[in-house]
């Protein structure tokens, strides 16, 4: 490839960037088919109330089920929908999905006030937000007060005065605000004086971090986690800690008061049929997480 450089840096041809054109170029095809072709679903990840060792809610995760590759993951699928503009057909496509799930789900005894958590990317702040993610819950028959709108701080950074409103109008039919990934971008803090935030995530890297083979590490992010548990209990605000992989994660979590949490030690996200056969074979027909959270 060298000889396709010209002396001035400028090239002709970079087989780099050809490849990721081409990669991008692949993915718009699998979005384009899989809207088509009802690709997408939703996977859901429980998210857990670790006190009384039962299901709050469940995260609306996106897979796209390919009949060749087998389910993608969304972080590619999601930035190559950003830039074409496809995430608002695939949001709308997702958000009816999970609410069907969700609707499923309330059958299960202890599911019946379960809450989805679904993930709205920046793109998908425009006006006409609102009233979709309205006309969805109305056909499935699901109370605003069981969805939780999960931003990331990317989408409070547009600062687009539209994104307030929005917001307002979502808070105000009594969805919640919940700020994922929380303390991994900035300003995360002024956010919450300034968006309706109900529930702060706070991000795998920290949980992570509480068995980090440095004692120095393990202490300094058991006190800031005390920290923001202490700042969202003045803000009204609950705590979910995303990313548990291990007991001894979610026993330093517990030992810190954190109500709620999610990671695959707790659950993995799984398609609905899955988690409702595995609700059929629990004996309780219950979804309890008591054997693994020590009360
Ligand atoms: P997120 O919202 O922070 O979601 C949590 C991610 O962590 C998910 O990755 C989940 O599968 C993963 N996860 C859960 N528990 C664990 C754990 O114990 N360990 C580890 N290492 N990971 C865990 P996933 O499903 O690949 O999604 C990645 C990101 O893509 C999400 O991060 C979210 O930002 C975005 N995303 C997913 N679905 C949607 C969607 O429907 N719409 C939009 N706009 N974004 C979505
Ligand atoms: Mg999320
Ligand atoms: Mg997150
Ligand atoms: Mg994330």
């Amino acid at each position: 490839a060298r000889k396709h450089n010209g002396k001035n840096g400028a090239k002709l041809f970079d087989p780099l960037i050809a490849s990721l054109a081409q990669e991008k170029l692949k993915i718009e095809t699998y979005i384009e088919e899989g809207l088509r072709q009802d690709w997408f679903d939703v996977h859901l990840q429980p998210i857990v109330d670790l006190k009384r060792g039962q299901v709050a809610g469940f995260e609306a995760l996106m897979r796209l089920n390919h009949p060749e590759h087998g389910v993608l993951p969304p972080t590619d699928i999601i930035r190559v929908a950003e830039e074409t503009g496809a995430i608002l057909r695939i949001g709308e496509r997702i958000f009816e999905k999970a609410v069907a799930h969700l609707a499923r789900l309330s059958s299960v005894p202890g599911l019946e006030n379960a809450y989805l958590a679904v993930n709205v990317s920046p793109l998908q702040f425009c006006p006409k937000l609102p009233a979709s993610i309205f006309a969805t819950l109305m056909k499935w028959g699901i109370t605003p007060t069981r969805i939780v709108i999960e931003i990331t701080e990317a989408v409070l950074m547009h600062h687009s005065p539209d994104i307030r409103d929005i917001l307002g109008a979502l808070s105000g039919a009594g969805m919640k605000i919940a700020l994922d990934d929380f303390g991994t971008g900035y300003s995360s803090l002024s956010y919450l004086v300034h968006f309706p935030v109900n529930i702060i995530k706070i991000d795998q890297a920290f949980t992570r971090s509480l068995t980090d083979e440095s004692e120095t590490v393990r202490r300094r992010v058991q006190k800031l986690i005390a920290g923001i548990h202490m700042v969202a209990k003045e803000m009204n605000c609950h705590v979910v800690a995303e990313g548990i992989e291990t007991d001894a994660q979610l026993r330093a979590l517990l030992s810190l008061k954190v109500g709620r949490g999610q990671g695959y030690f707790l659950g993995r996200p799984q398609p609905v049929g899955d988690i409702l056969s595995g609700v059929e074979r629990d004996e309780e027909k219950c979804v309890r997480f008591s054997a693994r959270i020590p009360l």
